[in-house]
C-alpha cells in the first residue's frame, strides 16, 4: 500500500477543491493469545484531516508574524461592551455580534503571567513537544479569558511573568507556533526557529 498522491486542497473562487487521496487502509493483523486464540485485530488506517480555520484564520496566520491577536466586543449596547477575549472569539458570547480584532502582542509582552500550570509526562497521539510538557494558563491584564499555552524554558510557578515567543521560521500555522518563556529570557536561549 502506497500513500502517494496524498490529498491536497486548493481554493478556487472561494471554494475548496480537493484532489488526491485522503484515506488509506492497510491489511489488518490478528491479535492472538499465547495458545493462538483470536482476541481481536489491529486496524491500521491513515487519514488526512481537513481543518478549516474559518474566522479564526487571522489568529493562526499572525502567529507566524510574531503577533498575538485577540478580539473585543465593539457593540456599545452590549452589557459586556469592550470585553477582550483570547482565545480569539469571533462573536461576543453575550450579544453574539461579530467581535473586533485587537492586537494583544504588546500587552502580552508587558503584562502576562502564569495563572496556573500543569506538567505532563503523558501526551496524546502525534505530540511533537519535548516531554515533560509544561502547560501554562496565561493571564493578561484587562483580558476576560485565560489562554492555554506551553512554557519552552524554565519551570513554571503561579504568578510568574512570562512573554510570548513565536515560531516565525518554518511556522506550522497551528497553536504550536506560540510558546512562552520567563520574562527576561535572552534571545540567544530561545528554541530553534522562535523569536520574540
Ligand atoms: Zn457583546
Amino acid at each position: 500500500m502506497t500513500t502517494q498522491n496524498r490529498g491536497t486542497v486548493k481554493v478556487e473562487n472561494g471554494r475548496y477543491r480537493v484532489s488526491g487521496n485522503f484515506h488509506y487502509a492497510y491489511p489488518n493483523e490478528p491479535i492472538r493469545d499465547e495458545s493462538g486464540k483470536l482476541l481481536g485485530i489491529t486496524n491500521p488506517a491513515d487519514m488526512t484531516h481537513i481543518h478549516a480555520y474559518g474566522g479564526e484564520a487571522p489568529f493562526f496566520e499572525n502567529l507566524s508574524n510574531a503577533k498575538l491577536l485577540g478580539t473585543k466586543c465593539a457593540n456599545p449596547k452590549c452589557e459586556t461592551y469592550g470585553s477582550v477575549y483570547i482565545p480569539y472569539r469571533i462573536h461576543c458570547p453575550d450579544c453574539l455580534m461579530r467581535n473586533e480584532e485587537v492586537d494583544l502582542t504588546e500587552l502580552a509582552r508587558k503584562g502576562a503571567s502564569v495563572h496556573t500550570f500543569m506538567i505532563t509526562e503523558r501526551t496524546g497521539a502525534f505530540n511533537t513537544l519535548e516531554k515533560p510538557i509544561r502547560f501554562v494558563n496565561v493571564e493578561f491584564e484587562g483580558v476576560s479569558t485565560i489562554l492555554m499555552g506551553y512554557l519552552s524554558i524554565g519551570e513554571p510557578t503561579i504568578g510568574m511573568k512570562v512573554v510570548p515567543i513565536f515560531q516565525t521560521k518554518n511556522p506550522t500555522f497551528t497553536i504550536m507556533d506560540l510558546s512562552w518563556v520567563p520574562a527576561g529570557t535572552s534571545a540567544a536561549d530561545l528554541p530553534e526557529g522562535f523569536s520574540f
